[in-house]
């Protein structure tokens, strides 16, 4: 979804998340846009997702079969539920996929830092969140969607270079494929099934 700009390369992110998490902030913040309808009305975007998903998992499987440069996982700083610790310490303790080396996490409402190096003090604050960083080798970013101008640009670049450099770590793939995912699920059940 993001053109690079020096090289003129696409590159493919795929944002994954809870609902609210502040996905399609993120998107609009990247690409510098409103490219999709953010919204925490709950009522209009139920109503939207009943008639667009089977549209959006067709838009998502089409980028996918060329994979995908990134995987950015949303959550929102402060507002870590059960349910994510769970997701969390299951991916660390239990599943080793290929999905880690293509995934980068990033903690929305980033403003209610009062300065960026406390995001690595709440992480540490969350044995659960910090298997998950470990796992994919402490790539970790704060985000504000309703920064503007040159800190909006800046943390942009900063994602920028942080897939960049992951990109160029995994040259050899530089693409999660759907074939990956395919022995990642594979496994994921695997795992799950001798484990229950
Ligand atoms: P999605 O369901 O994951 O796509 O979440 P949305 O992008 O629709 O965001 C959910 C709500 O959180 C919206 O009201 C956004 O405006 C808000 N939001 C998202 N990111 C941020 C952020 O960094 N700071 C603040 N203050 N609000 C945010
Ligand atoms: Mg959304």
């Amino acid at each position: 979804m993001a053109e690079h700009q020096s090289t003129g390369s696409e590159l493919r992110i795929l944002l994954v998340g809870k609902t609210g998490a502040g996905k399609s902030a993120t998107g609009n913040t990247i690409l510098g846009r409103m490219a999709f309808q953010s919204d925490l009305s709950a009522h209009a975007v139920t109503r939207e997702v009943n008639q667009k998903t089977a549209e959006k998992i067709k838009n998502g499987l089409r980028a996918l079969s060329s994979g995908v440069h990134a995987i950015i996982l949303v959550m929102q700083l402060g507002r870590i539920t059960k349910e994510e610790e769970e997701v969390a310490k299951w991916v660390t303790k239990i599943f080793h996929t290929k999905a880690e080396k293509y995934t980068i996490l990033l903690f929305t409402r980033a403003e209610e830092l009062k300065n960026p190096e406390d995001l690595k003090g709440f992480i540490e604050k969350s044995p659960h969140l910090m298997g998950l960083a470990a796992k994919c080798s402490n790539r970790y970013i704060g985000f504000s969607n309703i920064a503007t101008g040159e800190a909006s640009n800046r943390q942009v670049a900063e994602l920028i270079n942080m897939i960049d450099a992951m990109v160029e770590k995994n040259r050899g793939a530089p693409c999660y494929t759907p074939e990956m995912l395919e022995e990642d699920t594979r496994t994921f059940f695997e795992k799950f099934c001798r484990i229950l």
